[in-house]
């Protein structure tokens, strides 16, 4: 058994930003779990499949192999063996990763890989059940989060950088519509487990959370 820890929280908190700075402090393995659930969300996608159609979802999802590999220390997610980690990062399959992953069947499927990492690796492990359903006994939990409106802006600012057209109205509801799905659907929603720490990080810089996570670490 590796060492684990798991950060959860909402959409734009900064846990992957923290949990990769973490992992190369510690020299564990960073594991990305929302881009797992983006490669099935693009499956999806490129099948055309109805966000909302769960019977749809569940047949579709049997033919998406999603598996992992570590290129240069990087999560480099695999989707019928094809890289896809530069397809993933947009607000469409965002959006379609959040309606597809209330599925049972695409849960079940991902999970398994995801446990079975934490299994033979000191991992961080950044997600939305990471504390609550994936490692339950997980040696360090943090529920990291941030106001609404500076999640909204640094996803705003990320996208911006990257040269994509975006509205900050626009990012603040989708943001929004997409933590409600988060947190009030059936199977493991997102919530702060009952031993994680709450870490809002609407005022921290990167550094200072970094360090109050690894902090923990140690103790
Ligand atoms: O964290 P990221 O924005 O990449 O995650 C995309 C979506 O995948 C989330 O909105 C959430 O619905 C889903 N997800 C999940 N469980 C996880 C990680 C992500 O349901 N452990």
């Amino acid at each position: 058994m590796g060492y684990n820890i798991a950060i959860d929280g909402p959409a734009g908190a900064g846990k992957s930003t923290i949990a990769k700075k973490i992992a190369a402090k510690l020299n564990f393995i960073y594991v990305d779990t929302g881009a797992m659930y983006r490669a099935m969300a693009l499956y999806m996608l490129r099948n055309q499949v109805d966000p909302a159609d769960a019977e749809q979802i569940s047949a579709v999802c049997g033919d998406a192999d999603i598996t992992i590999r570590y290129e240069n220390g990087e999560q480099v997610v695999l989707l019928n063996g094809e890289n896809v980690n530069g397809l993933i990062r947009t607000e469409e399959v965002g959006n379609m990763a959040s309606s597809s992953s209330v599925n049972g069947d695409v849960r079940k499927k991902l999970v398994e890989l995801q446990q079975k990492l934490a299994c033979t690796a000191d991992v961080v492990m950044d997600g939305r059940d990471i504390g609550t359903c994936v490692l339950p006994d997980a040696d360090v939990k943090v529920y990291l989060t941030a106001s609404t409106a500076v999640r909204a802006r640094r996803r705003y600012e990320e996208l911006c950088a990257r040269g994509e057209e975006c509205n900050l109205k626009q990012i603040e509801a989708d943001i929004q519509e997409r933590d409600h799905r988060d947190m009030t659907r059936e199977l493991s929603p997102l919530r702060q487990a009952e031993d994680a720490v709450l870490v809002d990080s609407s005022d921290m810089t990167i550094d200072e959370v970094v360090d109050t996570i690894v902090s923990m670490c140690r103790k």
